[in-house]
């Protein structure tokens, strides 16, 4: 509160300062001011529209009280994974070679979220293995992040047949799954890969043009939200956004240190 308070008054002064000159200025005011400053110049980063506050689980209150189902009590990723890698909830699990259920440091600050297996990542039972999986390889190391510091997941753990869009109903079975690897992973940003990953996460049924670009929030992880390699691959014209997105997504995370 006190904290708030003072930040109104050192960004009133700073709006003062250059409507009146520097006079009115102490030198204990100093640091604050080149704090606020700091934290203008980093919303300036990406575009904040929307600060969402969602809850963890939607009904968060009865999720780990219930005892049916042991994975929602797992403490590590290692120990969820042996507990729904057989999972049989939705129709798709008929057509899996491997569930997918994520692979990278379980420690990692940024985590990328894409939409399901294709038939690569089934044969191998590993995320974004494929040809997009390769993109995302090339475009996490242009803003320096290797695949193994960060931690890779999709909304969906099983193959829809020939890679169609994941139906509601499936995203809804599966998205605990996702929800409850980003609790034991906490990582601090999170990057969506296409629309299925924001609409699963955000809940979001807002075009790309609308979503890409801005800073969301998502339990008090920031997410950003650019184009899908494969989207990429269909049409490289798109590798340019996702170019202006990926170096906003590197530069806030150099500023979340
Ligand atoms: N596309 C995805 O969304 N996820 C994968 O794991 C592979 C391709």
């Amino acid at each position: 509160m006190i904290k708030n308070f003072k930040k109104q008054i050192a960004e009133a002064l700073i709006d003062q300062k250059e409507i009146f000159g520097d006079e009115l200025f102490t030198e204990s005011l100093t640091g604050i001011i080149s704090h606020i400053e700091k934290i203008k110049r980093k919303t300036e980063v990406v575009e904040v529209e929307i600060v969402k506050k969602k809850k963890l689980m939607e009904d968060e209150d009865t999720f780990f009280d219930d005892e049916k189902e042991a994975w929602k009590k797992a403490s590590t990723l290692t120990e969820l994974e042996s507990l729904i890698k057989n999972c049989t909830k939705c129709p798709l699990h008929q057509g899996r070679t491997n569930l997918v259920f994520g692979s990278g440091n379980p420690k990692a600050e940024v985590m990328c979220i894409g939409e399901g297996p294709g038939a690569e990542e089934d044969k191998q039972g590993k995320p974004f293995v494929g040809r997009a999986g390769q993109l995302l390889t090339d475009i996490l190391k242009a803003i320096n992040f290797s695949r193994d510091e960060v931690y890779i997941a999709n909304v969906l753990k099983s193959r829809p047949p020939g890679n169609r869009t994941p139906l509601p109903q499936e995203m809804e079975m599966c998205l605990p799954y996702l929800l409850k690897q980003i609790d034991l992973i906490r990582p601090k940003l999170i990057l969506c890969l296409g629309l299925t990953a924001a609409q699963g996460l955000l809940k979001k049924k807002e075009s790309m043009g609308n979503l890409r670009g801005k800073l969301f929030e998502f339990n008090f992880t920031k997410v950003m939200v650019t184009y899908h390699p494969a989207a990429l691959l269909r049409n490289p014209n798109l590798k340019k956004d996702c170019w202006e997105d990926v170096k906003k997504f590197r530069k806030l995370y150099d500023e979340m240190k």
